[in-house]
């Protein structure tokens, strides 16, 4: 099969004879073309693929010479440094931030207004929003949404939407792209990596990114506070007595002695919780501050979904990947809960 991204050859190269993977793409341009200030922001507890997809939009923006601005609730992965645009990034407090000075918003990798703004009682501001992810549990809460639950990442997504674009994609862009697409595949072992996904990869590498020095940051310049933090899950983890799933669950105290490490739940789920023989999927609980838990759940094969099950508990994310936080109840309590939910779907 012959797959062409972008202008297929022989039609005429104008807009509206293009050949389009996505139906919003011009009408998305369009909006960015007619805005002055555009913010852009990654997600809460920003991710490799939230920050990458973010700082890719970024480049994109300025390239189209608009005046862009990053914003998180919370803050960057330092290892991300090396991507361009780093320094366009903001953590702020979304009660506080002056959004009148914008009038275009586009959301990345975010499946709710929550993750957004990092608290559900905070809503997002008034003015236009354009949401582009790859959650199939996305709540289409933009004016404009461009959702695509068969890409690996938002920025396998973004790569699509730049080809229709007909925008340069440069090498520090491609190597934007390609770190996003490498932190949500965990280096294309995930489910969610596609023969699509490596032809992107392939395109990518072709346009000058260097997978090798992506990997050596994403993967292998961690801090010995996060082995350490593994080291607890590895030391917790037990198989549910059902059999079916693992689980550990890190109370707070823990969590703080070891400095608090970003991605501590996040990576250690990835890593350890889908290892085990003859289960179907992981969980790890931890306490991330005292009487919130937030839960990652992460599938041992593709024949099972863990979307349901972060879904019940009021969260979600992908079949592969999912999460929630657990608040009002005990640490116990809330383990518990999670824990029984879970088993009520094998
Ligand atoms: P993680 O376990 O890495 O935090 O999350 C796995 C996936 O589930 C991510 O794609 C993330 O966006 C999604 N996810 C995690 N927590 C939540 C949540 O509380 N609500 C929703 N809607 N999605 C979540
Ligand atoms: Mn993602």
């Amino acid at each position: 099969m012959i797959l062409y991204f972008g202008v297929i050859p022989g039609l005429a190269q104008n807009d509206k004879d293009r050949a389009m993977t996505y139906k919003q793409s011009l009408e998305i341009l369009s909006l960015i073309r007619g805005a002055k200030q555009v913010l852009v922001n990654c997600h809460q507890r920003p991710d490799v693929d939230s920050i990458s997809s973010a700082l890719s939009m970024c480049q994109a923006l300025k390239k189209l010479e608009k005046d862009v601005q990053v914003i998180c609730p919370d803050e960057r992965l330092p290892e991300l440094e090396f991507l361009a645009c780093f320094d366009d990034f903001k953590k702020v407090d979304f009660t506080t931030f002056n959004f009148s000075d914008y009038d275009l918003f586009i959301i990345l990798d975010s499946a709710s207004p929550e993750v957004v703004t990092g608290n559900k009682n905070i809503s997002l501001p008034g003015i236009k929003k354009i949401v582009i992810d790859h959650h199939l549990t996305n709540t289409q809460f933009g004016e404009i949404n461009l959702i695509d639950a068969s890409r690996s990442s938002a920025t396998e997504l973004l790569y699509l939407l730049f080809l229709d674009w007909d925008l340069n994609i440069d090498k520090d862009l491609a190597t934007s792209l390609l770190t996003g697409i490498l932190g949500d595949t965990g280096a294309f072992e995930y489910h969610n990596t596609t023969s699509r996904t490596l032809q992107v990869a392939a395109d990518l590498m072709d346009k000058g990114a260097d997978k090798d020095e992506i990997l050596l940051k994403i993967f292998r310049s961690k801090q010995m506070n996060l082995l350490k933090f593994w080291g607890e899950v590895l030391e917790d983890l037990r198989v549910d007595e059902s059999g079916k799933f693992t689980w550990c669950a890190i109370p707070y105290n823990v969590y703080k002695d070891l400095g608090e490490p970003q991605t501590a739940r996040e990576s250690a789920s990835s890593l350890f919780t889908r290892m085990v023989a003859g289960t179907e999927f992981g969980i790890v609980m931890l306490e991330e501050a005292p009487g919130q838990l937030r839960a990652s759940f992460r599938a041992r094969s593709t024949d099972f979904d863990v979307s349901k099950i972060a879904l019940a508990l009021g969260g979600g994310g992908h079949a592969g990947a999912a999460g929630v936080t657990v608040v009002n109840g005990s640490f116990d309590d809330s383990v518990k809960k999670v824990v029984e939910t879970a088993r009520k779907f094998i």
